[in-house]
């Protein structure tokens, strides 16, 4: 790629090649940067089974506008699925179909491992980047030339200085827990007492998907949930979404199709009672961890993005999202303050912190309304109500989910935008109500004559 070679003005270092730090070695490489991406674990592009969160997740726009900054929204295309509507798979075995947005709106499901190995691989065509897998880092220090150590699996240490330390090591940062020693650090990490189990739905004696494709199926059952999406091998990924207590209390084959039985029946037949027995008692729980933090930098020396700065539940389907959508905030500041790290790093972290709180606000938010808000009449109400008042006002009523899912808006004005429109249809709802009672009061005063032979013929006068 010819754009790198002239501006190798610092050298940078990456810590973390999973989804965010593989796109940002692109952004950073775009940018004229020497760049050192280090990596736990092994180069996954030379390994045949890869063990690690989610096996398929939901792309939405955010993170698609951030692959067309960098001229990837076209490659990784072709590695996703459209779904355009969640699919409700109620016990008795019906299902409703619940539209995203409007007909041509859709999330698009990924294989997380497929989209890492595409972005490891676009980074690394840059000539300025360097990949090192299997280098773990132990530990850091910003200091006018920030210095790391990273341990390699026979224990030698690599020592390195650099410019600038990005810290996209995910939920458990170590970039994150040196910022932490060195900053007036606020941190909040809650784990929420679900955790989550993959399964899988494999494709049907035709060798076709064994439900809709282009859906995010739901089996929500209040407490818990259950969720499929497609795969491009025509399978399905199923997550189960339960609290811990549940998942142990599930114990042998009995207890475990006596469960689905009573809860996900429909499922048995798509899982298969065999894979699911099998599948289910060899596996443990996951935990699901909400991380909020801040500041994101130290001066212009370091800086954490995606998970590291804002690992959230996943029941938005936005963190990988949030994470590509860092590299674009970070690039317009960069480009703003003309490569000043000191001031870009500073205004980057003031103005992504309120958002990154507000999806994890979000994230959590919708933990409630998958498992159970959708199961509710009013909620499916409101859901119409929105989607009515969408078609006529489009730029003026624009439902949650879609300026989450549909939008750079950027996310705490995606809350206010909800608040205002909860707002008016609550005095609206008020006002109906007030008129009904004047209405009320005026039929039963004009008709009191009649209301009172009425009642003295039903014996009540
Ligand atoms: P990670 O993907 O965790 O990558 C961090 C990398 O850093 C890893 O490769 C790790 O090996 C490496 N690393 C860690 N420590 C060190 C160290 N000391 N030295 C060197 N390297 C290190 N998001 C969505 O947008 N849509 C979805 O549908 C969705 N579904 C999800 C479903 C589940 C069940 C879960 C758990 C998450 C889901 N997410 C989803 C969230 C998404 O997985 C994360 O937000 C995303 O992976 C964050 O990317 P990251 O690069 O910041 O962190």
């Amino acid at each position: 790629m010819g754009e790198d070679t002239t501006n190798h003005r610092k050298h940078i270092a990456i810590v973390g090649g999973g989804l965010v730090g593989s796109l940002n070695a692109c952004f950073m490489a775009k940018r004229g940067y020497k760049v050192s991406l280090y990596e736990l674990r092994k180069d996954m592009r030379k390994e045949e089974h890869v063990k690690g969160r989610s096996i398929n997740l939901a792309l939405s726009e955010r993170g698609l506008s951030t692959l067309d900054a960098v001229g990837l929204r076209e490659r990784v295309i072709p590695y996703g699925i459209p779904m355009y509507a969640r699919m409700i798979h109620n016990k008795d075995g019906t299902k409703k179909r619940i539209p995203y947005g409007k007909s041509h709106q859709f999330i698009m499901s990924v294989d997380r491992r497929k989209l890492n190995e595409l972005l490891l691989s676009e980074s690394e065509a840059h000539s300025n980047v360097e990949l090192h897998f299997q280098h773990k880092l132990k530990k850091c220090s910003f200091t006018e030339k920030p210095k790391t150590v990273f341990e390699k699996p026979n224990g030698e240490l690599v020592e390195e200085t650099f410019d600038v330390v990005f810290g996209n090591d995910g939920a458990y940062s170590a970039v994150r827990s040196q910022l932490m020693k060195t900053t007036r650090f606020d941190f909040q990490q809650s784990f929420i007492p679900h955790g989550y189990m993959e399964l899988s739905i494999l494709p049907n004696s035709k060798g076709d998907f064994a439900m809709e494709a282009n859906c995010l199926h739901i089996w929500p059952r209040e407490e818990f949930m259950m969720i499929a999406l497609p795969n491009l091998d025509k399978s399905f990924t199923t997550t189960l979404f339960m609290p811990f207590d549940i998942f142990e209390s599930i114990h042998n084959k009995e207890d475990l199709i006596d469960f689905f039985e009573k809860t996900f029946p429909d499922s048995i037949p798509l899982i298969g009672k065999q894979e699911l027995i099998a599948t289910f008692l060899s596996r443990k729980a996951l935990p699901l961890v909400s991380v909020k933090c801040k500041p994101y930098n130290k001066d212009g020396k370091a800086v954490i993005m995606g998970d590291a700065a804002h690992a959230m539940v996943p029941f938005y389907g936005q963190g990988m999202n949030a994470g590509f959508e860092d590299c674009l905030v970070l690039e317009q500041f960069l480009n703003e303050y003309n490569d000043d790290f000191d001031e870009a790093l500073d205004k980057y972290s003031q103005y992504r912190h309120v958002d990154a709180v507000s999806i994890c606000d979000l994230a959590m938010y919708n933990y409630i309304e998958m498992r159970s808000l959708v199961n509710s009449k009013f909620f499916l109400m409101r859901k119409a109500l929105d989607n009515l008042l969408n078609r006529i006002f489009p730029n003026t009523w624009i439902p949650l989910y879609t300026t989450v899912s549909f939008s750079q808006l950027r996310y705490h004005k995606c809350i206010e935008n909800k608040k205002w429109q909860d707002q008016l249809l609550n005095t609206i709802l008020k006002t109906i109500g007030a008129m009904s009672v004047v209405g009320l009061g005026y039929l039963v005063w004009t008709q009191r004559t009649n209301l009172i032979v009425l009642l003295q013929e039903q014996g009540f006068m």
